[in-house]
């Protein structure tokens, strides 16, 4: 077991992790892959590793070797001279560009500069549009067994069946909240009670526990968020409008406005879950433990109807925001009917 932690340095998911070290010893590798499963447990990056192992130019081609010009490329992320590309949707864009799918096949289809795979990773592929998936379908139906490419997708349900008949699949599933503690501990070297907390609170998502441990930044805005959420469910009507102003002041970007809004009522629903746990006795799965007392309040102040009520509220409202409604039209909207 040892062994295999140096091979793939990740918690969780070992079962796709050996399934990928036995192909490679095998040398029977799929020209295509889809990595899915929910986002921030691993996938990304374990599509990375298999890179470094494939494209590493050492003949131990097991591992990594971490010294070759390949392996020095990868780390450094020169990508400009390694046989790895990555594709990913633009922040601002709404999907990935056909253009982009295009120069992405078009790298894959120059030759190698190293031991001769040339690796495509498409992070978040249900982002290509149509016509991307069409221009990656043409790709795949002549395959090249020096090129493979690896999907990762947090939606598979949006890969049309052509892709997915012609992939190996590897299903990647939430980390245990004791294995996340331990990492937090061992490798970040985490206070035990932050190491509690943020090991809960990542819902099974390792990389969003670091991100809360590293980015403080990020950290002060998801309390924040939450904080708002418990204002929400103690103040009057008038002091809600208020704060909505606050949030979605008039001058405000529109994708600006709508990440805000999406974000809130992603923690706000994951809070609501937690009140709805505590109403149930469930203590031992509540998320959000630091503020436990808290919720156990609004929990207690409601009944189980009125909270999936609100649930409910919370779901219109996030696809109001994908209908392109305002966001403080929707946020008016909430904040009257909870
Ligand atoms: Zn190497």
């Amino acid at each position: 077991m040892d062994e295999m932690n140096t091979i793939w340095p990740f918690i969780g998911n070992d079962h796709a992790f050996n399934f990928l070290s036995k192909s490679i010893k095998a040398n029977k590798l799929a020209q295509t892959y889809i990595f899915k499963g929910i986002s921030n447990v691993g996938k990304t990056r374990a599509a990375t590793q298999f890179a470094k192992i494939l494209l590493c130019n050492s003949k131990n081609n097991i591992k990594p070797c971490g010294a070759c010009l390949s392996c020095e490329n990868l780390t450094t992320l020169k990508e400009s001279n390694s046989d790895l590309y990555i594709l990913k949707k633009d922040s601002d864009k709404k999907d990935i560009s056909t253009e982009q799918v295009r120069d992405f096949i078009h790298n894959l289809s120059m030759s190698s500069f190293n031991n001769g795979y040339k690796i495509g990773i498409i992070k978040s592929a249900h982002h290509l549009n149509s016509s991307g998936f069409n221009a990656l379908l043409k790709t795949l139906e002549e395959p090249n067994k020096k090129v493979i490419i690896i999907l990762t997708t947090s939606s598979v349900t949006k890969i049309p069946m052509t892709i997915i008949s012609r992939s190996q699949i590897l299903r990647f599933k939430s980390v245990g909240q004791n294995l996340i503690y331990d990492l937090l501990i061992d490798k970040y070297k985490a206070e035990r009670s932050e190491a509690k907390n943020l090991s809960h609170m990542c819902l099974g998502k390792p990389a969003i526990a670091i991100k809360l441990l590293e980015n403080k930044e990020y950290q002060t805005k998801y309390i924040n968020n939450i904080n708002i959420f418990v204002d929400f469910n103690t103040s009057t009507l008038e002091i809600k409008l208020k704060k909505i102003e606050e949030i979605f002041p008039q001058k405000q970007e529109a994708s600006v406005a709508n990440l805000i809004a999406q974000k809130l009522i992603e923690a706000w629903l994951a809070l609501l879950r937690d009140c709805l746990l505590l109403k149930f006795n469930q203590k031992i799965y509540v998320q959000h433990t630091m503020i436990s007392e808290k919720l156990n309040t609004i929990q207690k102040n409601k009944s189980i109807g009125e909270l999936l009520n609100i649930q409910t509220i919370l779901k219109k409202s996030n696809r109001y925001l994908a209908c392109n409604v305002s966001p403080k039209n929707v946020f008016d909207y909430i904040a009257i009917n909870i």
